[in-house]
């Protein structure tokens, strides 16, 4: 996040937004469209690149194009985790549901089939950064750590332990965590997950629920058991956990 000072004279945060993408075409359009809604816009036309540039500008999203020269988007969002906690939005061909799963598996937040409009694009990445983490300037929260079984979740600090380890979650996970422990054992249905994490602006498939938990169990949940039950046709609930796993 850039601070810079608005016609006014005012300190505004101005959201970093780097975009891969190899195609002149869609630069452009990505370019006009973001830097008209008020965003930082940095390039990258291939994958290494990319990952230097989130190194070194530390973006707060990526818009990530799938089909890259050199290494694919899927590597990057892979190799970028590694390092970096920037919402990632993956951009993949119309016929690609399978590269979509794939994409969220190795922890893109979000996805958007090309052709896309960039209004809504622009649209994803400001609902992306109204989520709760921007409250972070409020520091009321004091006591405000939840524990659940083995899991200990900071939600100022953003930080989550198992067993008195800590683990490393995306954003998304960690909202996703944060929002299922605010009521233990009650169920949430993945509509209000959805609307909870990602905001309920549009239709979203029950895919991207259903892939951030299995990327968040893979993570948090330690032996055979997962803290995350299923329930079948309804959604998940958080629970010490007492019975087998099952999807
Ligand atoms: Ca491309």
């Amino acid at each position: 996040m850039l601070t810079k000072t608005d016609h006014a004279g005012a300190m505004v945060d101005q959201t970093k937004v780097l975009v891969v993408e190899d195609t002149a075409e869609f630069q452009q359009m990505l370019e006009a469209s973001l830097s008209s809604a008020g965003f930082s816009v940095v390039f990258a036309g291939d994958g290494e690149s990319a990952l230097q540039s989130a190194e070194a500008d530390e973006p707060d999203v990526v818009v990530l194009d799938l089909g890259l020269p050199g290494i694919d988007g899927v590597e990057v969002c892979r190799r970028l985790r590694t390092f970096s906690d920037a919402y990632v939005i993956m951009l993949t061909s119309r016929d690609g549901e399978v590269d979509r799963l794939i994409g969220l598996a190795v922890g893109a937040d979000d996805y958007m089939s090309k052709p896309f409009s960039t209004r809504e694009l622009v649209a994803r990445v400001q609902a992306l950064m109204r989520r709760p983490r921007q409250r972070r300037s409020d520091m009321s929260g004091k006591d405000d750590v939840r524990v659940v079984g083995s899991l200990r979740l900071n939600p100022s600090s953003r930080q989550t332990w198992v067993d008195g380890l800590e683990v490393s979650l995306t954003k998304t996970e960690f909202d996703l965590l944060n929002t299922l422990i605010q009521r233990p054992d009650m169920v949430f249905t993945k509509e209000m997950l959805l609307e909870q994490v990602w905001g309920s602006e549009w239709e979203r498939s029950d895919h991207l629920v259903q892939v951030h938990v299995a990327n968040l169990r893979g993570k948090i949940d330690v032996g055979d058991t997962s803290l995350i039950t299923s329930v079948r046709s309804v959604g998940y609930r958080l629970a010490v956990a007492t019975e087998p796993t099952s999807n």
